[in-house]
């Protein structure tokens, strides 16, 4: 009996070993304030016949009203409602009982993004959108500090305040972000082209750039470094809502529900994403529901009425098929550092403070 229990033993060593290197990609992707009503429902009755919100009022509502949520949400994110519906879990229809809320008690930019990397929230430290470099390690410096991972994670943003975020100077992980060019001595003419063409670009807002550049300089980073776990962060959709422009702030949200079927059609092509890749996207923050002071649809923060509930899609690589979550639950921002490092096989608990991996079998 003992030696067949020592026999056993050996024999697991080896299979082990030899299941030892995890294939798995992840790549995560944020919609800076991007409402759950949108994502449930597309364009809101009470802001596309506002005036002053969608300016043109026939106009927009030709490209993106129609009679049901069911059609509305579908004309904004044709990629997320067709083809992500079918094949993986979307939470956060508070209208159907899914609820995704954060644990952070400042509902902007900074505290969401460290939630979203690190597992936890830290209100204590963390409590302005200041380019101060972030004391807690994100997931991303976890991950990058492991030798298999070392060199193979990347992020891009469209926020200038991301390299303070991710702490590039500690954790030595690339942070493209606000106005950057490609992040290489060797660019490929696409990257080059892309620089040409931000430098030539009128910037609307000093401190966020277009998302077109964002994404595209991480696609094209991706095509040359194939990294392992990749963090987007796409940033229109807040800027617009503080500009109280809802026309483009509709029109960026069905852009990103485009720029992200791209990401996914590109890792279907490639060898080394195929059947290998999941895909988490989320938002930082929620936002107000309405017009008056403590509920404006443009602002965010603790005291906007509802702006902490957000939303999470999850598809691709071991993923369920479980479509729209339609009954009552309850999950939180804090879950998703640790659902990406269980991917990754990578040991972390935010110093026992990360939520636990979110469910997604
Ligand atoms: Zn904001």
């Amino acid at each position: 009996m003992k030696q067949l229990l020592i026999l056993f033993f050996f024999s697991c060593i080896s299979i082990s070993a030899i299941a030892q290197e995890n294939d798995n990609k992840v790549i995560l992707i944020t919609m800076d304030g991007l409402r759950w009503q949108e994502m449930f429902g597309g364009a809101d009755s009470l802001l596309i016949n506002n005036e002053e919100a969608a300016g043109n009022v026939d106009y927009l509502k030709s490209v993106f009203w129609r009679d049901s949520k069911k059609e509305r949400r579908e004309v904004l994110f044709p990629f997320v409602w067709n083809t992500v519906a079918e094949t993986g879990i979307i939470m956060g229809n508070r209208w159907k009982g899914s609820k995704v809320n954060l644990t952070n008690q400042r509902v902007f930019s900074y505290p969401g993004y460290n939630e979203i990397l690190t597992g936890y929230a830290d209100d204590e430290n963390i409590d302005s959108n200041d380019k101060i470099n972030n004391k807690n390690k994100t997931i991303l410096e976890v991950v990058n500090n492991q030798s298999e991972y070392n060199g193979r994670v990347l992020a891009f943003g469209s926020w200038d305040v991301f390299p303070y975020i991710i702490n590039e100077e500690r954790s030595g992980i690339p942070v493209n972000a606000g106005y950057m060019h490609a992040r290489t001595d060797q660019p490929t003419a696409n990257e080059l082209l892309i620089n040409k063409i931000q430098d030539e670009t009128p910037k609307r807002w000093s401190t966020v750039r277009y998302d077109t550049f964002t994404h595209n300089y991480a696609l094209e980073a991706i095509k040359r470094v194939h990294p392992k776990l990749v963090y987007i962060s796409y940033g229109e959709t807040d800027d617009f809502a503080h500009d109280e422009d809802y026309e483009h702030y509709l029109f960026s949200a069905r852009n990103t529900d485009n720029l992200i079927k791209e990401l996914w059609q590109f890792t279907q092509s490639d060898p080394f994403y195929k059947g290998k890749t999941t895909f988490i996207i989320t938002t930082d923050h929620g936002r107000g529901w309405g017009f008056d002071e403590d509920s404006h649809w443009r602002g965010h923060g603790i005291d906007y009425e509802g702006a902490n509930a957000t939303w999470i899609i999850a598809f691709g690589n071991g993923v369920a098929s479980r479509g729209e979550i339609q009954s009552n639950s309850q999950v939180y921002t804090n879950q998703i550092a640790k659902t990406i490092t269980q991917i990754l096989d990578v040991e972390y608990d935010g110093n026992g403070k990360a939520g636990a991996p979110l469910y997604l079998k």
